[in-house]
């Protein structure tokens, strides 16, 4: 057997099995989404984001990306925000990242000049280390600021999204979402909670909207 094939096997029994279960399943499933969360993760095989929190198909709307950023520029993660917050009303938007991070350690190397287009999506994690460089640099090892800049980047992508017009226009009108960042540990599969924006919450002034 091909390895892609054992995949179309296990869908097959995947779903026979299903059925047995809850014979209404895929009827329910056929209608409408109604997720109440966002799940922006990181790409990693490692953290796939329904098995790692137990959530069922139809919980949870997921954008994964590498070293899960929101970055204002990306109309693919954009896209899913503005259909996550204003069509499926999502109460709440979880950013996941993990330790041990491919992307983030890569970002704290130098650029490989074979990966161009990485190298762009990486440069914005840079930037997050340029941010706390005081704080990173102080650590005593490279596996320690890998570790911190895991945590610092899933902040800054919560405040990332705090910072654009979706967010502050639901904040504002809908009293939702609520922003949180986790990170989670391939070594217990654990996560951790790091920050938690509620609606309203406070950000600095040059990021807000003089019309929201
Ligand atoms: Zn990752």
């Amino acid at each position: 057997m091909k390895p892609f094939e054992r995949l179309l096997l296990e869908n097959r029994a995947w779903a026979e099995d299903k059925l047995v279960k809850e014979p209404e399943f895929f009827k329910r499933m056929a209608n409408d989404q109604t997720p109440d969360f966002l799940w922006i993760g990181c790409s990693d095989s490692r953290v796939p984001a329904e098995i790692i929190v137990n959530a069922q198909p139809g919980e949870m709307f997921v954008h994964r990306n590498i070293a899960n950023q929101v970055i204002t520029t990306d109309f693919n993660s954009l896209s899913v925000l503005q259909y996550a917050v204003d069509v499926l009303k999502v109460s709440h938007v979880i950013v996941c990242g993990h330790y041990n991070c491919g992307g983030v350690k890569a970002a704290l190397k130098k650029q490989d000049p074979d990966l161009v287009i990485i190298n762009k999506w990486l440069k914005h994690i840079k930037d997050v280390y340029r941010f706390h460089q005081t704080e990173l640099e102080s650590l005593a090892t490279e596996d320690e600021r890998v570790h911190r800049l895991v945590e610092l980047n899933v902040i800054e992508q919560v405040y990332n999204l705090a910072h654009t017009s979706l967010i502050q226009h639901a904040w504002k009108h809908e009293h939702r979402p609520t922003l949180h960042g986790w990170v989670y540990g391939l070594n217990d599969g654990v996560i951790k909670e790091l920050i938690t924006l509620p609606p309203g919450s406070m950000i600095s002034s040059i990021y807000q909207f003089d019309d929201e």
